[in-house]
């Protein structure tokens, strides 16, 4: 479709010398040009753009971007990604010009009220997490994970202790989870489930030694399950000498109930994007902050934003590991979480609460048709299995049809045909009977009719293999 429409405002829409822009005269003689300029770079032939007028260029843009699937358009359970209502305060707080318009190196005196925001962002997280330390510079939760374990290992570097190779992943863990360890230099290996769901504490202890420099748990994990022996995990760690890595993408099950500190969690990372609500997916923009014990704090990423007296300062910790992004992150990232926090104050529980009720009322209504692979209360996402015969895909796929933006099929990795179902708080009971009812009706649904689906998108279906192995970025 994208090539059919893009392809269409040249061949059709455009006319040779059409125009939709007016630009200033051309300055530069040509024999200058081909003085500064490499011959290479000098263009010989005229480029391929469309010649169109503005209407037609508004329109094309207008209904690509009606194509487009986002939570302003639908409803948009994917699980683990948290596509949570965006509050337009959080965009009006991004857009002042104090703050939009504040160059990176501004001098600190002249933007102190961007560092007050920073400061009073690290006092928030670290309120939220029980953690002492924080640090905004990670530009997204993988960064984030990247930022805790390289903090780790210069910590172990730092105390002399040269044998720390290992960082330990549970069977649920999201991929950027061994990804990150195999970055930061160490050999990741998996650790086992229990029945619930939940990591198999005998395995763990057996996998733990004095190679293992961390775990990294995600806590409810993304079966939508709380990891019910985190305190017993956070003690074998520690009885080796290893960190608890806490991979904070689920914070939306935790905020105000659950201190990551109290569980014993020595580092964590936010995603402020998800979490405390950025637009987000297709990349970006995000911030992956993260949180840690006073152990690890001086290894941080340079800046920090400190405060003496009534003057905020840029600061490097002692033992940084240095910068992870250029200046001082994703700033409009910050400013919403900051904005998102204050609205909520003391209420940012009833965030958690409410993404927990909404995630148990569909499994709670989609029992019975779909399978529920473990017992017992979810926290804020729920992964459920097609009836037998059916295909997750096929559900997705039909889900389009029915207007809803499918949930994450096929990951958790340890549940066959897994669909992770994540509501979020900002959906109403309307919403979620209609979209249950499409799930009870496509469960119903003749596994050859399904096999078309979707019907009514702007693409049919997508042969997925193919699109990732020859994948083609341009029309
Ligand atoms: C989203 C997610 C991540 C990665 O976060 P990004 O901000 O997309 O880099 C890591 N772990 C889990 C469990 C996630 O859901």
């Amino acid at each position: 479709m994208l090539e059919k429409t893009l392809g269409s405002l040249i061949r059709d829409k455009g006319r040779e010398g059409r125009r939709g822009y007016t630009l200033p005269g051309f300055d530069v003689e040509k024999t200058d040009l081909e003085k500064v300029l490499p011959q290479k770079s000098i263009r010989k032939e005229k480029p391929g753009l469309p010649e169109v007028d503005e209407p037609a260029v508004i329109r094309h843009y207008t209904n690509l971007s009606r194509k487009n699937w986002g939570i302003d358009t639908n409803f948009y359970p994917l699980g683990s990604c948290t596509m949570k209502h965006n509050p337009r305060a959080n965009e009006a707080a991004a857009a002042v010009p104090g703050f939009s318009g504040l160059h990176p190196l501004q001098p600190e005196k002249e933007a102190r009220g961007a560092l007050r925001v920073m400061y009073e962002l690290q006092g928030f997280l670290s309120e939220i997490s029980g953690l002492p330390a924080v640090s905004l510079q990670p530009m997204a939760g993988a960064q984030g994970e990247l930022t805790s374990i390289l903090m780790v290992k210069k910590y172990f570097e730092d105390a002399g202790d040269e044998g720390r190779t290992t960082v330990l992943v549970p069977a649920t863990a999201h991929g950027t989870n061994p990804a990150t360890a195999s970055m930061a230099d160490f050999k990741s290996v998996e650790v086992g489930l229990d029945e619930h769901g939940c990591v198999d504490v005998d395995e763990l202890r057996e996998k733990v030694d004095e190679t293992t420099a961390a775990l990294m748990i995600t806590n409810p994990n993304t079966c939508g399950v709380y990891e019910r022996n985190i305190a017993e995990i956070a003690e074998v760690l520690h009885e080796n000498g290893a960190f608890l890595y806490m991979d904070g993408a689920n914070m939306n099950a935790n905020l105000g109930r659950m201190r990551p500190a109290d569980a014993a969690v020595d580092i964590m990372h936010f995603n402020l994007h998800k979490t405390f609500s950025t637009p987000h997916g297709g990349g970006g923009p995000g911030c992956g902050a993260i949180a840690c014990s006073a152990a690890l704090a001086p290894f941080r990423p340079d800046p920090t934003v400190e405060k003496d007296g009534d003057a905020f300062h840029l600061v490097r910790p002692a033992k940084s590991i240095g910068r992870m992004s250029t200046f001082h992150g994703n700033f409009g990232v910050i400013l919403k979480a900051w904005n998102y926090i204050k609205m909520h104050g003391p209420e940012l529980r009833d965030v958690t609460e409410m993404a927990v009720l909404n995630a148990n009322y569909v499994r709670a209504r989609l029992k019975g048709v779909y399978r529920v692979p473990y017992e017992g209360p979810c926290k804020h996402e729920v992964v459920v299995q097609p009836p037998k015969g059916m295909k997750a895909l096929d559900i997705a796929k039909g889900l389009i049809d029915h207007g809803y933006h499918p949930p994450t099929i096929y990951f958790p990795l340890v549940v066959k045909e897994a669909m992770l179902i994540e509501p979020t708080e900002t959906e109403s009971k309307e919403t979620l009977d209609d979209f249950v009812g499409a799930m009870l009706e496509l469960a119903e649904s003749a596994t050859e009719d399904l096999e078309e689906a979707p019907i009514h998108a702007p693409t049919r279906r997508l042969d997925e293999t193919r699109a990732a192995r020859q994948l083609k970025a341009r029309w």
